[in-house]
């Protein structure tokens, strides 16, 4: 699982991992911000930190409609945006 560094900027993505079913559909749509683990074969928010259950991240406007691409497009619903 890679983490670093939260980023800057004015969206929020949470990510509920524990409930991935690694449809792999968000790092489809979004490479740059999504990676399918080859460990546990679940999505990881790219340079996210973790907060109690979710991995976040700040993102700024020009990211936003990527991620909101990806977030429709799960099938369990786990990633929010803010
Ligand atoms: S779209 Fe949802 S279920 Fe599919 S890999 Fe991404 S986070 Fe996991």
């Amino acid at each position: 699982m890679s983490v670093g560094q939260t980023t800057t900027g004015s969206f929020t993505i949470a990510h509920l991992r524990e409930n991935c079913i690694g449809c792999g559909s968000c790092a489809l749509i979004a490479p740059e911000h999504w990676t399918m683990s080859s460990t546990d074969g679940k999505a990881t928010l790219v340079m996210s930190a973790r907060k109690k259950r979710f991995f976040v991240k700040k993102i700024d406007s020009a990211d936003y409609a990527s991620n909101l691409e990806a977030a429709r497009s799960c099938p369990v619903h786990i990633i929010q945006m803010q």
